[in-house]
């Protein structure tokens, strides 16, 4: 079934007792048994209901749609995008493994890597998500290939297909952060070669900017034979491998994530996530097309000094952006003031618009990630990350694109024009 059908009908649970249409909110912690060998049954196999810590109905309503919009394996929901990503790098990392990531990832992306992973004797190293770069410090050790569909805020687009045959080759997971990919609606990374996907549903899938959420997601793939934690017995003497099939990754993000970690979902959250999804698509697709005519009006501004957005002939994302994206180019743009800093902070000082550091919501918020979302980073770093000092992010929502627009014009009007 295509996308536009599986976001309204996947996922939603028969109702034989009232016959209710739609995804009622189970807001229950535990589950009764019926007698101590359904209890028993129940521990041993992880089927069925047991605790909320480990598997609520509403919140699996939610993990069948998502698994349905990305075509997975299996998805497991999280409390946040950053719990998402936590869960899926512990689920694939023991001490002494080494994960290669991208300078450009999500700041607390890169703060796990840091600040958790490499404390816990996990070696990271930092290279651009291009296969002859990733290539040059590929070695044995080496686990994990993190990569983000397209960079915040530099919105470059890895070679997706390049490096899944790389990883393929040497039996590495490629992990993608899809937050950008809207849940599908944008972009379907599993289907170019990544393991896993992980993503913050506060984002797109939310679409309202209400509440936090994450997910971890994989297609089918026998790389996990190559994992000793999927492959040596567990503390009941299963392989999970062999017990789960390519489902053991994600039993393992579970079990890590969620029943131990408890960084859960609350049922309220599943359940507006669930109502989001049903409306990606259709948002996506509305923000792309503004986000399509603001970056092409901002290049005639003459306060403005540059434009990027995956869908500007001659972006440098643009070739990539035709082959990934879809629906549309996104509804992140990035752009330059005249006048460095200081019209940057002119430009915002006269704004009618939001500004806000979130991004996928319905309304369009700016900020200007060199003084907030990158300010902790040291200069170098910053730059690295493609963050700039005359730059402003712009998260494209849904207002009438002439409405932003004229919005957008009070706060240029006082950005002074290079003469
Ligand atoms: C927001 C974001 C995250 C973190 O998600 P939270 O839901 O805020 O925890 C991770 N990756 C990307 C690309 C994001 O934009």
């Amino acid at each position: 079934m295509d996308y536009a059908t599986l976001a309204v009908l996947s996922g939603i649970p028969q109702d034989d007792v009232h016959g209710a249409v739609g995804l009622p909110i189970y807001a229950t912690a535990a589950y009764q048994f019926e007698n101590l060998e359904d209890g028993a049954q129940r521990f041993a196999t992880g089927e069925g209901y047991t605790y909320a810590r480990v598997q609520n109905p509403t919140v699996a309503a939610l993990e069948a749609r998502l698994m349905a919009l990305e075509n997975a394996v299996g998805a497991v929901a999280l409390a946040s995008g950053q719990a998402a990503s936590f869960a899926a790098l512990l689920s694939l990392l023991r001490s002494g493994d080494e994960v290669i990531a991208s300078p450009g990832l999500f700041g607390g992306t890169v703060g796990l890597l840091n600040q958790v992973f490499g404390l816990m004797g996990i070696k990271v190293h930092f290279v651009a998500p291009e296969v002859e770069a990733v290539k040059a410090v590929l070695n044995e050790k080496t686990r994990v290939v993190f990569s983000e569909l397209l960079g915040n805020p530099s919105l470059e687009l890895p070679d997706l297909s390049g490096l899944a045959a790389l990883c393929e080759a040497h039996q590495v997971a490629l992990v993608v952060d899809n937050t950008f990919g809207a849940v599908g609606a944008l972009a379907r990374p599993l289907e170019q070669g990544a393991h896993v996907v992980t993503h913050s549903l506060t984002k797109w899938a939310s679409g309202h900017g209400s509440v936090l959420g994450g997910a971890v997601l994989s297609r089918p793939t026998d790389l996990w034979q190559h994992y000793p934690q999927f492959t040596q017995p567990d503390l009941q003497g299963r392989v999970p491998w062999e017990t789960f099939g390519p489902r053991c990754f994600l039993e393992r993000v579970r079990n890590l994530g969620l029943s131990l970690g408890g960084m859960v979902l609350s049922p309220f959250n599943a359940y507006l996530l669930f109502q989001g999804l049903e409306t990606v698509e259709l948002r996506v697709e509305r923000a792309s097309s503004n986000a399509h005519q603001l970056a092409l009006w901002l290049q005639q501004q003459p306060q403005v000094a540059w434009v990027r957005y995956p869908g500007l002939p001659g972006d440098p994302a643009q070739a990539r952006a035709e082959q990934y994206l879809k629906g549309g180019f996104g509804s992140m743009l990035t752009f330059g003031l005249e006048g460095g800093l200081k019209g940057a902070s002119r430009f915002l000082s006269r704004l009618e618009l939001l500004q806000a550091p979130n991004v996928g919501d319905a309304r369009t918020l700016l900020v200007h990630p060199w003084t907030t979302t990158h300010a902790r980073i040291p200069e170098a770093a910053r730059r690295a990350a493609g963050v700039r000092p005359e730059m402003i992010r712009c998260s494209v929502g849904l207002e009438s694109p002439g409405d932003i627009q004229t919005l957008l014009e009070q706060g240029l009007a006082w950005v002074p024009v290079a003469t």
